[in-house]
Formats: C-alpha cells, structure tokens, sequence
C-alpha cells in the first residue's frame, strides 16, 4: 500500500491567509499614501519624510540641542559649564528637593522646538504634538528610562483648558501613550484652583504661587504604580514637584517626569532669580 500523503504545512496553514494579506494590503496602503502625501520635516520644512521616518530629517536631528551628560542622574539637570565632569547630583537633588524620583527633559529651551511649543500652545498648531513627542521618545530610547506603569499629564486648570481648547501636555501624554502602550489617564491630577501664570515668578514665588494647587482624584489608578508625568517645559520644576508630592501622597510608587525641553537658567545669574524664564507650563 502506497505510503500516506505528506501533506504540506503550506496546505494546512495557507501562507496566503485573509488576515495576512489584509495586513499586507493595508501596509501596501499606507506605503502609497507615504509616497503620494509624505510630511516636511518639522525642523527646516524643506526636506519631504515619509511617516515611519518620524517628523524631522537626520540634519535637523543632529542640530537639535539635545540635553546630554553630563547631567543629575535624579532631575535631569544638564551642566554645560563642565562637560567633561560625569554625572552627579545636582544642589536641588543633595537636598532631596524634589518629590519625583527621575526627570528628564529632551532638549533646551530654545531654537525650533520652543518656537514649536510658543505655536502649540499659544497659536493652537496641534500639528506639532507628534513631531514633539518623537523627542521624548528618542530620549526615552535614548536613556533606556524605567519603564513607566500609567502616564499623566501635568493638568491645566480647567479655566485655562477652556480659554485654550486643550491641554497641550495632555495631548503630549496621548502621543507617547499610544506609542510606549502605556495606559493614560487625564483625570488623576486635578488643578485645583486657578494659579497666576508662572512667567514672571521667581522660584520662591513659584513655589507659593503652586503649593496645594494639585490634588489627586483617583488614588486607586497610581496606588503602588509607577507614574510617568509629562509636561511640555521643565523650568524651575516647581510644578512638577507639586503634582509629584501629591501623586506620592495617594501612594504612587515612583514617580517620573519627562518634559520635551528645559529651560536652562542664565547661568551668570543664580538659579533662584528665574525671571528671565517666560515659558513655564500654564
Ligand atoms: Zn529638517
Ligand atoms: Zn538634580
């Protein structure tokens, strides 16, 4: 008797299968779309990307001021007058001045991408949030930073939300979300009551102006979690060292903050005397 047929695992698992080329379609798809409407690059606008490319060419990359070593390794706090010297914790850090564990911060405050974050927030150009959070993600990647449980958005008082139409943290927050698929909540930390816009404020004032602003709606959603915060501007982190305390309060973990730029002090002058900084968080 002839030997039975070997079938082959082509046959009984199609190489073809509906979900596959499906996928293949769909990536056929977005190919085509790339090639038909690719992006300029968010930095000099000259240069046509396609979308799995990100949002800003290779020469806008390396022009970037990038915050690198040496820094704090608690609060991210670059040191540019030594750059030579390691890492080592900053003055603010020996005296355990912060309430988070880790902060870091993509770039300084300056060039492109705070002309990016003056548009977003004050001209209302949502289209840069993806182009902004792809900086947080390379220092994420970058940095090897701990993985985060539950992301968080520094909140806006609802005031301000309506005034603006958006939190720009918060949209932010849903970029990096979706693409770290890390679950985001935006109704964790809420601002309790209006603050005076930061701008002007010196650090101690900043402190007052924010004491007791934040308050935390769902403990149950950061209980024993390690939060990931973000916010658009690291200044003094008066604020985030705010929302910090209180998330800790309600029995987070750990709590982490990434901010897209940091906005370095006049290093002429001390660091208390922070009324040249005009871009905090509002
Ligand atoms: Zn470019
Ligand atoms: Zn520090």
């Amino acid at each position: 008797m002839a030997p039975p047929v070997e079938l082959k695992s082509s046959v009984l698992r199609p190489k073809w299968s509906f979900e596959k080329a499906l996928r293949h379609l769909k990536g056929l798809g977005r190919s085509f779309l790339d090639l038909c409407f690719p992006i300029p690059c968010a930095g000099c606008g000259r240069k046509w990307l396609l979308h799995h490319e990100g949002f800003w060419c290779e020469s806008c990359l390396e022009k970037i001021p990038w915050i690198s070593s040496p820094i704090c390794p608690q609060c991210g706090r670059p040191f540019p007058k030594s750059p030579s010297s390691p890492d080592h914790l900053c003055g603010d850090c020996l005296l355990s001045t912060f309430s988070f564990d880790y902060a870091r911060s993509a770039v300084q405050h300056a060039g492109i991408v705070r002309e990016h974050i003056h548009e977003l927030k004050f001209g209302g150009h949502l289209h840069w949030v993806p182009a902004l959070a792809e900086l947080l993600l390379r220092t994420i990647e970058r940095e090897q930073a701990p993985r985060a449980q539950i992301i968080v958005p520094v909140p806006l008082h609802v005031k301000r939300v309506r005034e603006r139409g958006f939190n720009q943290a918060a949209l932010i927050a849903g970029v990096m979300a979706r693409r770290l698929g890390v679950p985001v909540r935006f109704d964790v930390l809420v601002r309790r009551f209006w603050t005076a816009p930061q701008t002007r404020l010196n650090r101690s004032q900043r402190l007052e102006n924010v004491k007791g602003a934040f308050q935390v709606s769902l403990s149950s959603e950061i209980r024993g979690r390690i939060v990931l915060m973000i916010d658009d501007v690291f200044t003094t982190g008066t604020t985030l060292n705010e929302c910090a305390k209180v998330l800790k309060e309600s029995g987070a973990a750990e709590i982490h903050a990434l901010t897209v730029s940091r906005a370095l002090p006049d290093w002429k002058k001390s660091y208390d005397d922070s009324s040249s900084f005009m871009d905090d968080a509002l």
